[in-house]
Formats: structure tokens, C-alpha cells, sequence
């Protein structure tokens, strides 16, 4: 029993057929990717059993994409229509304040995320497009909609709530929406078992620290606050994104700067972040750079975790008490110097590290802070297309059960 889930860009399609049962740190059975959609020229890229085949051909639209892709796995006997799919999961990036389940698709769902572009204008279109076309190539598989904001759709008003005009923000549904949804309700919901606390008794922080990077305070199973906000632009500096700016920088950037808006969004999304102040976004050419004395990649890590710091202090406080602190992502799960650097010389905090732990390999969810340490701190890997593959064969087995 697989389920199939997308991940529909502007010029891509990500993905992977997966079986909801297996563990976060297994290879799918089938992933696959298709690029530069609308080009003139394209690829598909399949991943089976270990081999990885690429095929360069045009792909004019995303209907072509998949339709090629599964016609690909046809070939190999692998194909959606030969293995038992049970449910097709579609991740979407904005549910504001419609969605926070998963849903089972039908016309009017599809309507209802339409009318949510505008708070997403580049990729609810695109993940649309992927639902359209998907339920056409495969109409008798329940599809189901996976909200990136989901989990964090009823966040404590005083969390969510920014200090501008209600009139104007309700207007422009302007709210703290959070992003990262899935990754952060999916390593949550493994702490307590590991740490062995009753799920309703604890509270913790996840660092999702990727090229995207995002945290949440989670008491008792909720999200009480996260650092993304209407846009995943907020909170941490990121890979390629500024993170928490002052906002008057944008209308000095209009008027001193004479930047239009477009130029901005693309300063602050692409430009800016790890790879604004050093060249580069990757960790680890980032951490070969400061072992060559780099001064650049030196002041971007420095300023990357003097915000993960102030972030941590705050969640603290927000939380009260805190029981488990959990690194995740990328970064995250890897990077050993930033989860040492994050959580250095917090001793009468609570939380001491245990360097031998912290310096072991990524394989698989585990503890890393000393014996003594009242906050465990862990790195649990995250996946959120097994979370999404799970959430929709729940959804579709429960439409079954219902029919
Ligand atoms: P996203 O899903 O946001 O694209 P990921 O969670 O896959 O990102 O994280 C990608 C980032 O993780 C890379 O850009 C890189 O900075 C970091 N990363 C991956 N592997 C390692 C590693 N072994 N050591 C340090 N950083 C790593």
C-alpha cells in the first residue's frame, strides 16, 4: 500500500510514492522530479531501488510533466496505475484561516484554496496546478490537500496577531499564518516518546533549520508561537532569506535606494540571509569558509545564530518550562557546530549539551544533551513527504470508511 505525493511548483513538480508505514529515515520506494517546466528544455529525473535515470526532453506544462513521469514508471512496471495507491497527497503552501486538517479534495476544496492566492500568489497557483492535473491522471485515487500553515492555524491570538491597523490587516488578512506545518507537527509529535513524557505534559522548541528555517513553541501538542508569519520571509535567517528585518528598510530601500518592489522581494528572498553576507547558503561550504579564516562566512554564522539564540530565549519564555529542544532539517540534523553554538553556556538554563552525542553521525531520531541535563535537546530528521503520505492514506481510508 503506497500513497503518491506532489509537490507542485511554478516550474517543477517533486514526487514520491511512498509507503505510510515506513520509517522517516527510509528511501522511498519512487521519487521523482520534473524541471524547468514551460522551457525549452526540460528533465525528468526518477529515483528506483537505487538507481537514479534522467531524461532530458521539453516539458511545455505540468500536465505533460506528470503524464510523461508515470508513463516512465509504466515502463518499469512501476507505474501509479499498477501499484496499489490508496490516496494522493498534495502538499499546499497557504491554507489561511480555512484549512488546518488535511482535506479530502473535491471542486469546492479546490475553489476554496484559489481563493486563498492571494496570500500566496506564487505558490498555491502552482499548487493547484498539480492537484488539476493529477486528479485527471488519476481520478479514482481519493486526492487530499496537506496545508503547510496547518498546524499552526489556531496559534494563541496574542501570537498571531501583529500590531498594525486591525481595520487594514483584517482587510488584507494579515496574521501570523507560520509555514513548515508538517515538519514541525511531525517531529513534535515523536519527542515525548523518546524523551518518555505523556504528549499533554510537554513543552518543547523545534529548530527546522533547513535552506528554509522556521521554529515553534509547542506546549501540550499546540503550536503557542512560531517564527514565520504571513509569509515564510520571517523569524530566522535562512538560507537565501532575511528573516526578521526592521520594516522601515523597505521603504528606505524605495526612497534612499530607489529599489521597486519587485527588486525587493528578491533582495530579501534570494539575496540576502547566509548567502547575502557570505556568497554562499550552503552549510557546508559555509563552515569550509570559516576553517579558511573567511570573514564574511564568519559575520553570516554569527549573525545566523545570534537570531536561532534570541529565538530559543524567547520560546523559553513564552513556553514557561521547557522539556525538549529539537533540531531538525538540513542543517539541523547535520551541522554539529550550530547546534553546539545555539545551545552554548545555557548550563543555568537547564540545558547542557553532550558533545560526544551531539558529534555522532545523523542516524535517526536521538538524544543529544548530557545525562544531567534538566531540557533534553534532540535531533529527530524530519520528512515531511512521509508526513504528508501518512496524513492522506488517514484521510482517504476514513472517506472508505465512511462510502
Ligand atoms: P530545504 O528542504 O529547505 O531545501 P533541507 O532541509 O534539505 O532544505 O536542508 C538543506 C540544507 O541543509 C543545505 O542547504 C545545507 O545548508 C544543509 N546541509 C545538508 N547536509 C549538511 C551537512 N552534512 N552538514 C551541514 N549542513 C548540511
Amino acid at each position: 500500500m503506497y500513497s503518491l505525493v506532489i509537490n507542485s511548483g511554478s516550474s517543477s513538480v517533486k514526487f514520491q510514492i511512498v509507503d505510510p508505514a515506513s520509517d522517516a529515515a527510509s528511501e522511498p520506494f519512487v521519487s521523482g522530479l520534473v524541471e524547468q517546466i514551460g522551457e525549452p528544455a526540460g528533465r525528468i529525473t526518477i529515483k528506483h531501488g537505487g538507481e537514479k535515470d534522467t531524461f532530458e526532453l521539453p516539458v511545455p506544462n505540468h500536465t505533460v510533466g506528470l503524464q510523461k513521469a508515470f508513463a516512465m514508471l509504466d515502463d518499469k512496471g512501476i507505474g501509479p496505475g499498477q501499484l496499489d495507491i490508496t490516496a494522493v497527497g498534495h502538499r499546499v503552501v497557504h491554507g489561511g484561516m480555512v484549512f488546518s486538517e488535511p482535506e479530502l479534495i473535491s471542486d469546492p476544496v479546490v475553489e476554496k484554496i484559489r481563493e486563498l492566492i492571494p496570500l500566496a500568489p506564487l505558490h498555491n497557483p502552482a499548487n493547484i496546478d498539480g492537484i488539476e492535473v493529477a486528479r485527471e491522471l488519476l481520478p479514482d485515487i481519493p486526492h487530499v490537500a496537506v496545508f503547510d500553515t496547518g498546524f499552526f492555524r489556531h496559534l494563541p491570538p496574542a501570537a498571531a496577531v501583529y500590531a498594525i491597523n486591525a481595520e487594514v490587516a483584517s482587510q488584507n488578512q494579515i496574521r501570523r499564518y507560520g509555514f513548515h506545518g508538517t515538519s514541525h507537527e511531525f517531529v513534535s509529535s515523536q519527542v515525548p516518546g523518546i524523551i518518555g513524557r505523556e504528549p499533554e505534559h510537554t513543552r518543547q522548541i523545534v529548530l527546522h533549520l533547513g535552506n528554509g528555517a522556521s521554529c515553534s513553541a509547542v506546549e501540550n501538542g499546540r503550536p503557542i508561537d512560531t517564527s514565520m508569519g504571513l509569509t515564510p520571509l520571517a523569524g530566522l535567517v535562512m538560507g537565501t532569506r532575511c528573516g526578521d528585518i526592521d520594516p522601515g528598510i523597505i521603504f528606505h530601500l524605495v526612497r534612499q535606494g530607489g529599489l521597486d518592489i519587485d527588486e525587493i522581494d528578491n533582495l530579501l528572498n534570494r539575496r540576502s540571509g547566509v548567502k547575502g553576507l557570505s556568497g554562499v547558503n550552503d552549510f557546508r561550504e559555509l563552515r569550509a569558509m570559516i576553517d579558511n579564516e573567511d570573514k564574511d562566512a564568519f559575520m553570516a554564522y554569527n549573525v545566523y545564530i545570534h537570531q536561532l539564540r534570541r529565538y530559543i530565549g524567547s520560546y523559553m519564555i513564552a513556553l514557561g518550562r521547557v522539556d525538549a529542544i529539537t533540531f531538525t532539517a538540513g542543517v539541523g540534523e547535520n551541522d554539529r557546530f550550530v547546534r553546539w553554538d545555539a545551545l552554548e553556556n545555557l548550563e543555568m538554563y537547564g540545558i547542557k549539551l553532550d558533545a560526544e552525542r551531539n558529534a555522532a553521525p545523523n542516524d535517526g531520531p536521538r538524544i543529544i544533551s548530557a545525562d544531567d541535563s534538566a531540557v533534553k535537546v534532540l535531533v529527530v530528521p524530519t520528512n515531511e513527504e512521509l508526513a504528508i503520505a501518512q496524513k492522506a492514506a488517514r484521510v482517504a481510508q476514513r472517506q472508505g470508511a465512511r462510502a
